[in-house]
């Protein structure tokens, strides 16, 4: 596809390329949507194979970020960056200072943040030259560790997919089976255990599996048997692509929760999953703790607020829920349908 026929397949929008040979700087930044504020989203620092493939990581992830940030009523559209990593040596730090001059000519259109590539070494550089970046360290006056805000908007989305499935005002009890234990998993493992749920987890690193065992008495399996635990949530925490094929027709649960990104190997997954009478929280619904305590940094950072606004995650999965459970539409065309209404509404 050409950049004109895919800036309208992804429903764009704005999209702008940088090049500085003298730092061998390439980046891509696709401003997907902006009719509820600036266009929020990371800056990835990886190899492509070719400027296609950058080009279609920009598209996509921008706009997966204005989803995400309208059904979390945050005051931001989606953006994604992309820096294609050089071959051979290069002088990071000029390389980012030159690239977040760009960000700064774009007079706040576009807020970056870390994102697979970069770190909040990256991130402080690129303060430097501006202020349109968020995901500092606490020390810089940033918001820190997102994991334990998005584990904390995950337990609510649970509680909210628990309330309308199985009558339950609690999670004590519940059996919940957590699918990898990094940063995000272990601490869902520990909201879950703190509200009384009973865990079984796995990881393909065992010893991270091990320590959430011990430190929550949870039962650990292997990663390959995970999915088909019988329980009553599985929370796929892990990579994407958790329910595909293989795995839709063996889960044995009710409610599928968890925080990992594109959890849905196909939109024919989220169909199955439906047909299957099992409620799919869509993942960009309920992973959004992380992204609303970076966003909170733009207006200058308050955890208390972020907090607030991680919490209301249960508010968006109780509705979420409720609209497929009464129309019989699988819940995550019922998510995107909720976004082009919020972003409607802002027209
Ligand atoms: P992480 O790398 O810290 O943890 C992922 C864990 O999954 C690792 O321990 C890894 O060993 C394990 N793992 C990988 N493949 C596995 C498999 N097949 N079975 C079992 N375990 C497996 O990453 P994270 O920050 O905890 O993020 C987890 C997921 O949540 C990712 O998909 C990420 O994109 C998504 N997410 C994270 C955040 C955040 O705040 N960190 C926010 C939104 C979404």
């Amino acid at each position: 596809m050409s950049v004109f026929e895919s800036m309208a397949h992804y429903g764009y929008g704005e999209v702008h390329c940088v090049r500085d040979e003298r730092v061998a700087l390439r980046a891509i930044i696709a401003i997907h949507d902006t009719r509820l504020g600036p266009a929020l989203g990371g800056c990835r620092f990886v190899p492509y194979a070719n400027e296609d493939a950058a080009m279609t990581d920009a598209l996509r992830l921008a706009r997966g970020m204005s989803f995400k940030a309208a059904l979390a009523r945050l005051p931001h559209g989606g953006g994604k960056a992309v820096i294609m990593a050089p071959e051979g040596s290069y002088d990071r730090p000029a390389l980012l200072r030159r690239f977040a001059k760009f960000i700064d000519e774009l007079g706040g259109r576009y807020v970056s943040a870390e994102d697979a590539g970069t770190g909040l070494a990256d991130m402080e550089i690129m303060r430097t030259e501006t202020k349109h970046v968020v995901g500092l360290s606490p020390e810089h006056g940033g918001s820190g560790d997102p994991s334990p805000f998005t584990a904390l908007g995950v337990r609510r989305g649970i509680e909210a997919y628990v309330e309308l499935v199985l009558k339950r005002q609690s999670l004590a009890g519940l059996h919940v089976a957590v699918q990898g234990v990094g940063h995000v998993g272990y601490n869902l493992c520990r909201e879950l255990h703190a509200a009384g749920a009973r865990l079984t987890v796995s990881d393909v690193r065992d010893d991270l599996a091990a320590q959430a065992a011990s430190a929550f008495g949870a039962n650990q399996v292997p990663a390959a048997e995970i999915h088909r635990v019988p329980c009553d949530v599985y929370a796929p925490c892990a990579l994407g692509g958790a329910l595909n094929d293989r795995s839709v027709p063996q889960l044995q649960c009710k409610i599928v929760a968890g925080a990992a990104n594109n959890q849905l190997a196909s939109d024919d997954n989220g169909t199955a999953l439906h047909a299957r009478g099992i409620l799919y929280a869509p993942d960009y619904a309920i992973n959004a703790g992380g992204l609303i305590n970076v966003a909170q940094e733009v207006a200058g950072y308050d955890a208390d607020k972020a907090r607030e606004r991680t919490l209301h995650i249960y508010d968006t999965l109780l509705e979420i829920g409720d609209r497929s459970l009464r129309l019989g539409e699988p819940p995550h065309r019922v998510a995107d349908a909720m976004v082009q209404e919020i972003l409607a509404a802002a027209t």
